[in-house]
């Protein structure tokens, strides 16, 4: 089974007639690439269905499956329009996974879907185990529709500690908890995707963003000191019609300034839609909301658009925090970040900060602010109030 990565996207740009256009395209290349007694069918939306029927070897499936990826990445023309694709492929093989196309089908799917949460234009054979993991994702998917209602989300805060000069607490990173009526506690790592993928992402981000300045407002009729809370959205969020209303809305009912609000957005979202965000992000600008990227130095920045963004804080992935003291490159490779987001006018947060070392070398290059369990783990609103107390 082979699913478009990115083809939402297109019917987006090209309008459905122009994703017609492109579907055909990618059948007609498809079976050009495929032995002559293969079947290709489309099984639905951006998703079709390959049966090979004689295997000579085991290597065949792989071969044939790579080269099928490799084809779709080579661009397709529409009209004036360059399009850039790549698939996800999940195979089957009988008898070993089944003998009925109703079961081959359903463990194609399961690996198609492990290829693309593995980090998409991949190749992946179903294994027994990705049926325990789409059980669990199915039962997160369903329990995600009540979760709101039944009151099972709850928000954390991270302090942000300034490093340089005074040491202090100048605001916090807001995180979504998920805990179950059964008392099971599920990761922001496993549900957020799946929210993501099956349209309840907005609600939630929604439920976050209210929740936030609720909390703002109470931490300030309780005399606590106010900081700036950052709060996670996804690019899907980001890219609602309404996203800049929303958040003005929630911050003038209870009479917040705009500056306690920050967004952070991860550096592989932004880059997705760069023209959009940029656009997007300079609206928050005016209105006084801090923008802040998040997970820097994992995704692709273009440093031509980079100049231009309008962002005040780029945070650094905790996976460069922790490699920085095992090797001189590590090290200057975040000395090398830190310099560049000051040369364009950015602070710089330090994710993941666990140890006196790293924290002395952080503070050493020049970091501005770090978040992470030397300081603090994730707390409750309560506990912030009284840490951040003068
Ligand atoms: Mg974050």
């Amino acid at each position: 089974m082979i699913d478009l990565d990115v083809f939402k996207h297109v019917n987006d740009t090209l309008g459905v007639e122009g994703g017609d256009c492109l579907l055909k395209l990618v059948a007609e290349r498809l079976e050009a690439n495929l032995p002559r007694d293969a079947l290709l069918a489309r099984q639905n939306a951006d998703e079709f269905l390959i049966l090979l029927r004689a295997i000579r070897n085991s290597f065949e499936p792989t071969l044939i499956a790579e080269k099928l990826l490799t084809a779709l990445q080579e661009r397709f023309v529409i009209g004036q329009e360059l399009i850039h694709l790549s698939g996800s492929i999940g195979v089957t093989l009988a008898p070993a996974d089944g003998t009925d196309a109703e079961s081959l089908i359903r463990k194609a799917d399961m690996a198609m879907s492990q290829a693309k949460q593995a980090g998409k234009n991949r190749v992946k054979f179903f294994a027994q185990e990705y049926e325990a993991i789409a059980n669990q994702r199915l039962s997160i998917r369903n329990s995600l529709r009540s979760a709101l209602t039944n009151q099972e989300f709850f928000v954390e805060f991270q302090p942000k500690v300034r490093i340089q000069g005074e040491r202090e607490i100048i605001g916090s990173e807001a995180l979504l908890r998920w805990v179950r009526s059964d008392g099971s506690r599920i990761s922001p790592l496993q549900f957020i995707p799946i929210a993501e993928e099956y349209g309840f992402i907005n609600e939630i981000g929604e439920w976050v963003i209210a929740s936030v300045c609720e909390q703002l407002a109470q931490w300030r009729n309780e005399g606590c000191v106010l900081m700036p809370v950052a709060i996670n959205i996804s690019l899907h969020q980001l890219l609602q019609e309404n996203f800049v209303d929303i958040l003005r809305f929630n911050l003038m009912t209870r009479d917040l300034p705009t500056h306690l609000l920050e967004i952070e957005i991860t550096e592989s979202a932004l880059m997705q839609e760069i023209e959009r965000t940029t656009q997007l992000l300079g609206t928050l600008q005016e209105l006084g909301i801090h923008v802040a990227i998040d997970d820097f130095g994992t995704g692709y920045s273009s440093f031509s658009y980079l100049k231009h963004l309008p962002v005040e804080t780029l945070k650094i992935d905790k996976t460069f925090i922790d490699d920085m003291l095992k090797s001189p490159r590590d090290n200057a490779l975040v000395r090398t970040l830190i310099q560049l987001a000051h040369t364009l006018g950015m602070k710089v947060v330090a994710e993941g900060v666990e140890t006196h070392a790293s924290l002395s070398a952080l503070i050493e290059l020049g970091c501005d602010q770090v978040q992470g369990f030397i300081f603090s783990k994730p707390i409750s609103a309560s506990e912030l109030c009284t840490l951040a107390c003068p």
